[in-house]
């Protein structure tokens, strides 16, 4: 027992703690307005069964037509006042309603925008968004339950309130002597007959609530599977263009149709076996009610036979029973789906739950003009969250002040990893990055970030418009970010863009938006990060879209492209790491060498020697035509 209260406890807050969520995304609104709306739904019915047994009591009793005539004129006015405000109410829920989904998908992506980064990087993070977004799209569980659900809860809460106000006179009513089976119904005992029924009846609503809980939580897992299997088969893959071609080509038309019936089957499979099992619990909870109204029957027509209430009373209060029998099994089956709720409710707090780890320090950077920027990794060694291996170890470097440096190695021995643990993407395991002699972590985080213009491999340009994209703000210096373009060799390209620096890259937010080519995007990238003038430069394979001539231009510009700032560039092409002072060469997570092209060059058993005698023919070949044309 006391197992069961501390979990109805913890049930219960984690509820709370789901409302008050929905008050804080400023859904609160919405949800009184929807309490508003169903409150009158519920009381409608009430009021008019109220009026008809005084009007049918008058037609039996004194037939007074004055008194007749005011029942009937109050009888429609309230209703019509109940209907004006019940579609007023709906018209305020619906324009609030209009940003649910929107307000609901704010919360995921404030989440994803300010969770660490090696957060954003785990898949699993990214799973189980994707199963909570899943639940909210496709079945409106999770928060959206908690604003939906409100329909019913208060129509059932009040449907049942005001029914038990109004059936009070009932049960004042009795006889003292039941002699016969009439006035047994019209006695105190027929009250606590009909008082027992009706517990049993709210304990038989009770338990079908908790099987329907029951059976709809055990359903979430399938229900995700389903969900995404119907997500892959008729959304993602109709919308990929790119399927026609493979699927002609491989002769795949009849595998895909196998397993789009297959999916269907297990998706219908599934649906069935939720709708038999609810079916049937619905079925014994929803019988309730006219097992009730005919115990009500028997005891208000005993009550009217015996003359204790008129006729009116006999449709008043068998009308107003059966309506708290109907509005104790919405309330039920109501709080019965909210509790059910809570297993979506618990993983999406999971997830808002993820706690930075990530120290943000509160030093201020040094505003430098002269960019002094002295930056250097002490020992730094580093293994990705929930892995054994080290992507990174003992590395040494210092990154002298404007200097340009060249990162290369094979795919996989830590150059990325090293620009992440520069940029604050990750904090290093062991050992430690200092900027002008102190610890990286010390430094408030934003203002560290400041000091890098980045350009990673997978880079992300939004569908904005160009100059915006650019500058990376809605308001810029136009010159400035024409100079970027010029610079990252876009200037042609910006000739010929329909308005200039105000068109849209892509269609996504206009129509005559601009489709830019993988090599165009890369450019404007470089724009991006050139247009921020932070002290430091770090080019990620930034060519890696790039056609070998526009590769071959942006390594060429590259001494002029970072000025005076400290750049590092990561590349898969040797040859262009000629440009650079040093060029620091990792193998298997170490940094192996360093030194000028000529200096590493002459140690003939290097690691660096072999990378370059694996290009030189290539490039020798190829950049004798690009320069010859
Ligand atoms: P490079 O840039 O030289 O190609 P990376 O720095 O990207 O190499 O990767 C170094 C090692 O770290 C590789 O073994 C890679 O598989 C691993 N790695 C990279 N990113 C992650 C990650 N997010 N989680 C786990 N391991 C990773």
């Amino acid at each position: 027992m006391k197992q069961f209260w501390h979990k109805l406890k913890d049930e219960c807050a984690l509820l709370l703690r789901g409302y008050r969520l929905v008050f804080q995304i400023g859904k609160g609104k919405e949800l009184l307005l929807q309490a508003g709306q169903s409150a009158l739904t519920a009381l409608s019915p009430l009021i008019t069964l109220y009026f008809s047994g005084q009007i049918i009591d008058e037609l039996a009793g004194a037939r007074d037509s004055r008194h007749l005539l005011d029942l009937a004129a109050l009888t429609v006015s309230v209703n019509l006042v109940l209907l004006l405000l019940k579609n007023f109410l709906n018209r305020k829920r619906e324009a609030d309603a209009s940003t649910t989904w929107s307000d609901v998908y704010m919360v995921f992506a404030r989440k994803l925008l300010s969770m660490d980064y090696e957060h954003v990087e785990d898949v699993r993070v990214h799973e189980r968004l994707d199963q909570i977004k899943q639940l909210h799209n496709w079945s409106g569980n999770g928060l959206l339950r908690l604003i939906y659900n409100m329909n019913e809860l208060a129509e059932g809460f009040v449907g049942a309130a005001s029914s038990i106000a109004l059936s009070i006179g009932l049960f004042s009513l009795t006889v003292g002597n039941p002699a016969g089976a009439a006035e047994l119904f019209a006695s105190h005992w027929g009250t606590a007959l009909l008082a027992l029924l009706l517990l049993i009846c709210l304990m038989v609503f009770f338990i079908c609530s908790k099987i329907e809980a029951k059976t709809m939580g055990s359903m979430a897992e399938p229900m995700t599977l389903g969900n995404r299997l119907f997500r892959y088969f008729y959304w993602t893959l109709p919308n990929d263009h790119k399927l026609g071609k493979d699927v002609r080509l491989y002769g795949e038309r009849k595998l895909l149709r196998e397993e789009m019936e297959e999916a269907g089957n297990f998706i219908y499979r599934f649906f069935r076996k939720v709708a038999l099992k609810l079916g049937s619990v619905e079925a014994v909870s929803a019988s309730m009610p006219y097992l009730m109204s005919l115990f009500v029957y028997l005891v208000v027509l005993s009550k009217a036979y015996l003359g204790l209430i008129g006729i009116g009373g006999v449709v008043t209060y068998v009308g107003a029973v059966n309506r708290f029998a109907t509005g104790c099994q919405k309330l039920f089956h109501g709080l019965s789906e909210l509790f059910a709720n809570n297993l979506h409710l618990r993983r999406l707090f999971e997830f808002l739950d993820l706690h930075n780890e990530k120290y943000n320090g509160t030093l201020p950077t040094e505003k430098r003009d002269d960019g002094e920027y002295l930056i250097e990794f002490h020992d730094v060694s580093f293994r990705y969250p929930n892995t054994e291996t080290y992507a990174l170890r003992h590395l040494n470097l210092k990154l002298k002040i404007g200097e340009r440096l060249a990162v290369v190695g094979r795919n996989g021995s830590g150059k990325t990893t090293m620009i992440k643990l520069l940029c604050r993407l990750y904090d290093p395991t062991e050992g430690c990055i200092t900027l002008n002699g102190i610890d990286i972590q010390k430094y408030n985080y934003q203002e560290y970030l400041d000091l890098f213009s980045v350009v990673f491999q997978d880079f992300h340009l939004f569908s904005f418009e160009l100059g915006q994209s650019v500058a990376a703000s809605m308001s810029y210096d136009e010159q400035r970010v024409r100079n970027s373009l010029k610079e990252a060799g876009l200037e042609e390209r910006l000739a010929q863009m329909p308005h200039s620096l105000h068109t849209y890259l892509n269609k996504d937010f206009d129509e005559e938006g601009v489709e830019v080519s993988g090599g165009e995007t890369q450019k404007i990238a470089i724009a991006r990060a050139l247009y921020k003038d932070a002290p430091f430069l770090v080019l990620d394979e930034p060519t890696a879209a790039l056609d070998p001539v526009s590769e071959f231009e942006v390594y060429r510009k590259f001494s002029k492209i970072s000025g005076n700032k400290t750049s590092v560039c990561i590349s898969h092409r040797l040859s262009s790491c000629r440009f650079c002072d040093r060029i620091a060469v990792f193998q298997k997570g170490e940094l192996v060498q360093i030194g000028s092209h000529d200096d590493l060059l002459q140690e003939e058993s290097s690691h660096y020697h072999a990378l370059w005698d694996a290009q030189a023919q290539y490039y020798d070949e190829e950049e004798s035509h690009l320069l010859l044309g």
